[in-house]
């Protein structure tokens, strides 16, 4: 097996043969990776449905068929985005032309985290080909059957040189950290962004940091309460609540809480049933240790609805809990799983003070029915993006930017987002041999005196 140095070296080899960077290489190779996700939808499938117990339903929405949108979305625009930029010339560079040219960075590494490992692996990847990079990719070992299909597909889809992967967990993402990558595009926790993020800075390599957080879904009392609770729920126990912008926690206006509560629990009814730790729609948690870690905020505060789990399939039902305050051990950190603790408010402007004491959340979502409050939402909290009225839907746009701010994120891909985090914006300076203005030279005669009735 090549070593992982000797991989990296030979995509940089590669990288500067120049074929990565062609149009109708990027398209092609769009095209083979659209092919290789259809060839293997089965195989994902059952994967997913092993590691995760997603349903095909989930499995599809928010993995394959978002990949296959991302990956047609990009297909139809890149030539337009390929084009160098024309920009305009100001009179101190008269005579001259100037573009801002897009070139890819070179060999990308790619890592991923495990709660939609397929998606989350290939999506930036759909980015790094279209800007005309090599790329390694590394999969979360805590999905490790997705993480085989991972590398089958690519083993048998993409040349080694240009698109490679490498299984494992800390100790390989480690070594693969030391490699002279040109750009790190990393999606995973907080804690793990830091050391990747030092880890490039000792080269100066770009990074590219999707992260987590807290994500509050705040409701106002004049909301449509009804929509509100159906498009929290699905927002929170979409996959089990293992969605980095799933609502971490409601806040809502103590005049209507129990009438909200109330529309969530028939919603849940509706959704999953009675039992919903026996219905094949819900996913299950991850790994033993995130079930424990869970199964402990269960102690906190009030469980009104749900509560109830099992630890042989690590399934715990979808559970709300009230009566929380910001003390309280689930408030401490981003929860990742299906509860959902409640904090009451009186006063919106009270809503914004807690909020800004915290990390600077990756998703915020706001429900009123008042343009006014909407707007003091988004003038005063500084988030990485979110929806008002609705929860997860701006991920989902080719047309918006997705990433974070602060802790919860660097830089942002999906559509021509993705294209710029792979690329570098060269900007260049066409200038004419016609003629040359000799006042910025410094032997230049009132040179001073015509710099000064230009510049200022
Ligand atoms: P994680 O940070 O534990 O792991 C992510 C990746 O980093 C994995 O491939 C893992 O092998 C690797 N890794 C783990 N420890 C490492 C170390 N010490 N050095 C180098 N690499 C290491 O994250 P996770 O548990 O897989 O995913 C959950 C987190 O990811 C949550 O915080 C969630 O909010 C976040 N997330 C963010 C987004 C986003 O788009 N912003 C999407 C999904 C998940």
């Amino acid at each position: 097996m090549t070593s992982i140095p000797a991989l990296v070296e030979n995509h940089k080899n590669y990288y500067h043969i120049g074929d990565t960077k062609k149009y109708d290489f990027r398209k092609q190779q769009l095209e083979v990776l659209r092919n290789a996700i259809k060839e293997y939808e089965q195989e994902v499938l059952d994967a997913l449905k092993t590691d995760l117990h997603k349903s095909e339903w989930e499995a599809y929405t928010t993995e394959i068929g978002f990949l296959l949108e991302e990956i047609k979305f990009t297909i139809k625009h890149l030539k337009e985005w390929m084009k160098p930029e024309s920009v305009k010339t100001p009179i101190t560079h008269l005579g001259s032309k100037s573009h801002v040219h897009s070139e890819p960075f070179g060999v990308t590494l790619i890592i991923a985290p495990w709660n939609y490992p397929f998606q989350l692996q290939l999506a930036p990847l759909v980015g790094a080909i279209a800007s005309g990079n090599c790329a390694v990719l590394k999969p979360s070992e805590l999905t490790p059957t997705v993480s085989k299909v991972l590398a089958k597909l690519i083993r048998e889809n993409f040349a080694e040189k240009y698109i490679s992967l490498v299984e494992g967990g800390v100790q390989e993402s480690t070594e693969l950290l030391k490699q002279p990558f040109d750009h790190i595009f990393f999606t995973g926790s907080v804690a793990v962004g830091k050391i990747v993020m030092e880890a490039a800075a000792k080269q100066l390599i770009p990074v590219t940091l999707e992260l987590g957080g807290k994500s509050p879904a705040i409701v106002e009392k004049d909301a449509n309460l009804k929509l509100a609770a159906k498009r929290i729920i699905w927002g929170k126990f979409t996959n089990a609540g293992q969605t980095c912008i799933a609502p971490d926690y409601l806040y809502i206006h103590s005049e209507v809480k129990d009438e909200l509560l109330k529309n969530m629990r028939e919603v849940l009814n509706e959704f999953y049933g009675v039992d919903p730790i026996s219905d094949e729609k819900y996913a299950h948690i991850v790994s033993d240790s995130h079930f424990e870690r869970l199964k402990n905020f269960l102690n906190d505060g009030d469980v009104v609805i749900g509560g109830q789990h099992r630890a042989d399939e690590r399934v715990i039902a979808p559970t709300i809990i009230d009566h929380i305050s910001w003390e309280d051990s689930i408030m401490q950190d981003e929860i990742f799983g299906p509860l959902l603790p409640v904090l009451e408010f009186d006063d919106l402007e009270k809503v914004v003070t807690e909020v800004r004491k915290r990390p600077k959340p990756l998703a915020l979502y706001f429900f009123s029915e008042s343009e006014e409050k909407q707007d003091y939402i988004t003038e005063n909290l500084s988030f990485g993006g979110g929806c008002m009225n609705d929860t997860l839907m701006h991920i989902v746009s080719p047309y918006l930017p997705f990433g974070g701010v602060g802790t919860s994120g660097t830089g942002s891909y999906h559509g021509k987002a993705s294209f710029e985090a792979f690329s570098n914006k060269k900007s260049i300076v066409k200038q004419t041999t016609k003629f040359d203005f000799s006042f910025r030279y410094p032997s230049a005669k009132n040179g001073l005196k015509i710099i000064k009735k230009i510049m200022g």
